[in-house]
């Protein structure tokens, strides 16, 4: 068996770029992963804001439960004042008395005119805040049987991608081997520093397929060359040709 050692550089760069092509798989998934939990989230925090809703509305509700109570109340006394001037009127003994009784009687009618409206507009409101609770539970329930199938989703992914992520590991190791212990360090140093965990990347448009900054035809032409290691010399990532990058498939 030959020894990594004895490989040519183009056949390390191959063995380094099917690393690359299995760890960015790996990320991918791992990004996935990271935005499903994420979706499910957002969903919990908008019915947690629509059930704060509701309290609120329920104590508005109650609020003016309490206050039509309170103008029944006004309304009670000032009718059974009326009825008490208007009986008064029976024994008046002149017409300044009967005058002043009539302008209170006239005044108790007001009272319970205005505690009527007051009572009329409450109950409106209350019919409003009703119907926006009946609308904020439905809207809840979409919610809740949308989150419900996010989790189950979510459950589902997790355990596929477990697996996918065991057989990538192991791919990725078993990739490993074949790359040249050197390359293998640097590959994992640069692969480190950049969030998107690219370490060997194609000219693209005569430029870095990382940083996209413009490779020089001279650099170009020797990265086609396949003899020497190439990095960008703004990111420090490996260069390869696009047509080593195409050739260069993975089975998963
Ligand atoms: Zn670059």
């Amino acid at each position: 068996m030959a020894t990594v050692k004895d490989f040519s550089v183009e056949e390390k760069l191959v063995a380094l770029l099917t690393l690359q092509k299995i760890d960015s798989k790996g990320d991918e998934i791992k990004t996935l992963k990271g935005e499903l939990p994420m979706e499910v989230k957002d969903l919990e925090d908008e019915i947690a804001g629509l059930q704060t809703r509701i309290s609120n509305i329920n104590a508005e509700i109650d609020s003016i439960d309490s206050f039509i109570e309170k103008e029944n109340e006004g309304k009670k006394d000032a009718a059974a004042l009326g009825k008490k001037y208007e009986k008064q009127l029976d024994n008046v003994k002149n017409n300044r008395e009967a005058e002043a009784l009539n302008k209170e009687i006239e005044m108790q009618d007001l009272e319970v005119k205005l505690r009527e409206k007051h009572i009329k507009d409450a109950q409106i409101e209350q019919t409003e805040r009703r119907a926006q609770r009946t609308r904020t539970e439905d809207r809840i329930s979409v919610l809740e049987e949308a989150a419900a199938g996010k989790r189950t989703e979510l459950e589902k992914i997790i355990a596929d991608t477990e697996k996918e992520e065991k057989k990538l590991a192991k791919e990725s190791n078993a990739a490993k081997e074949h790359v040249d212990p050197r390359m293998l360090s640097a590959y994992e140093r640069i692969r480190s520093s950049y969030p998107n965990g690219l370490a060997v990347v194609p000219v693209l448009r005569d430029s870095c397929g990382g940083c996209f900054n413009v490779i020089p035809p001279q650099r170009q032409s020797e990265i086609r060359q396949r003899k020497k290691i190439v990095v960008c010399e703004h990111c420090g990532r490996i260069l390869v040709d696009n047509d080593l990058n195409e050739t260069v498939k993975v089975k998963l």
